[in-house]
């Protein structure tokens, strides 16, 4: 590529970085105010300033060129890293986006450095090294810059790596080659033509991590509650569904609670609605404690929430349920009213019910235990004369032990 004339290349680079930048940074500004894509739309525009710069007047102004177009270049790797730090929610660090920019501009003012082609290379190479250092750092080091997804941060990293190799490869080759007085070396073309590449590659890689990220926020809102940050209603139908459907296809027994928070109205009543959204919150750190890994928890209404618990019989579902009123009792919400839960079970031996049965099932297990007392746990059971009982554990003080209840 040697043969290439760095001009015309820097004139036909320049609309397309200003196009891509300027189209980025809307996006940033009208869409998603992602800060990570403004500050790496910026890169991209001021990559293209600066090329337009050095092509503006690159005979009678030498020096002042020469200075501009670095300084606008070290500031966009500036930029690149910014953005990568913005992914994980850091600030810019203002002083440390100038440093490299001013350090050229500064040593720019002498005319036996601008004229060196060896100078110019290293003191180009380094600041522009040290914040693509920086930014593979943020993705490769941080856990929060892969913004939980590692796959998606393969891409950038690559480019970022194979960027600062090739910027101490042209440094290296830049020391060893003649200390002539040329104005652009040969490989000038080249480097250009590799910078648009590396901003463009970055550019679409970070879009791609940012929009990554938004679909997976969006579908984490759409399948939680923001209160409790459990499953919601939905996620349960979705995720209880495929859950019933392995343990039926592997013939494993599946257990299913519903616990409704008792005379929860009085609490919102006596203590504050803020008080009650404690309890919730608290209630949910309950069930999250005592269910196992594989176990699904879901908020599905006001103060209505339900374990979905494969691989669990009856027996394993009451000492479930025991333990969640035991840990109930001992949480401190700082309310006036003592927190108790009435709690609905049922199992389906071999997965055989769908989750519309078993959840209608629980809830009148649950008000079965709603109506003997409430504070306790009802296992839903059938009944060959009436159709349906249901038997009562741990009753009002915490007692363990099966009661069973008329139809
Ligand atoms: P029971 O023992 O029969 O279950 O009585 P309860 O008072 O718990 O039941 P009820 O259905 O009468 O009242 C539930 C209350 O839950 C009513 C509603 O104001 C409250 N609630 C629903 N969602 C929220 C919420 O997100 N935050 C708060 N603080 N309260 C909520
Ligand atoms: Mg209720
Ligand atoms: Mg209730």
């Amino acid at each position: 590529m040697g043969h290439l004339d760095a001009r015309t290349l820097l004139i036909a680079e320049i609309p397309i970085l200003l196009l891509v930048g300027g189209l980025i940074l809307a996006a940033a500004l009208l869409g998603r105010r992602e800060r990570t894509l403004g500050w790496t739309g910026a890169a991209l525009l001021l990559m293209g300033v600066g090329f337009l710069l050095g092509v503006a007047d690159p005979g009678s102004a030498w020096q002042q060129s020469v200075s501009r177009f670095g300084a606008l270049l070290i500031l966009a790797h500036a930029c690149v890293w910014t953005g990568l730090r913005a992914f994980s929610g850091k600030p810019p660090l203002w002083l440390w986006i100038v440093a490299g920019p001013l350090a050229w501009f500064a040593v720019c003012q002498w005319p036996g450095f601008v004229f060196s082609g060896v100078a110019r290379g290293i003191a180009y190479g380094l600041p522009t090294l040290a914040y693509t250092g920086a930014a593979l750092w943020e993705l490769g080091f941080d856990p929060r810059g892969k913004g939980g997804n590692t796959k998606l941060a393969i891409l950038p990293s690559g480019m970022l790596l194979l960027h600062g190799l090739l910027t101490v490869v042209r440094m290296v080759a830049v020391s060893l080659s003649e200390p002539g007085t040329g104005r652009l070396r040969t490989d000038f073309p080249m480097a250009v033509f590799e910078g648009m590449l590396f901003f463009i590659g970055v550019a679409f890689a970070v879009l791609m991590m940012v929009g990554a990220r938004s679909e997976r926020r969006y579908r984490h809102a759409a399948l939680h509650d923001a209160l409790t940050d459990l499953a919601n209603r939905r996620a349960l139908y979705e995720q209880g569904g495929d859950m019933l459907r392995d343990a039926r296809a592997q013939g494993r027994t599946v257990a299913l609670l519903m616990c409704d928070l008792d005379r929860f109205k009085r609490i919102n009543d006596d203590c504050g609605h803020e008080a009650g959204d404690r309890v919730l919150a608290a209630f949910a750190g309950v069930l999250r404690r005592v269910v196992r890994k594989g176990d699904l928890c879901a908020r599905i209404g006001g103060e209505e929430f339900v374990v979905l618990a494969p691989d669990m019989d009856a027996e394993g579902a009451l000492g479930l349920a025991e333990r969640i009123r035991e840990q109930l009792r001992q949480c401190d919400c700082q309310v006036c009213e003592p927190l108790s839960v009435s709690i609905g079970v049922v199992c389906a031996p071999r997965g055989d019910d769908d989750l519309g049965t078993l959840l209608a099932r629980a809830d009148r297990a649950m008000y079965r235990a709603k109506d003997a007392g409430r504070d306790r746990a009802c296992l839903w059971t059938e009944d060959p004369e009436a159709g349906v009982s249901a038997a009562v554990a741990g009753g009002g003080g915490g007692r363990a032990g099966q009661h069973p209840v008329d139809a």
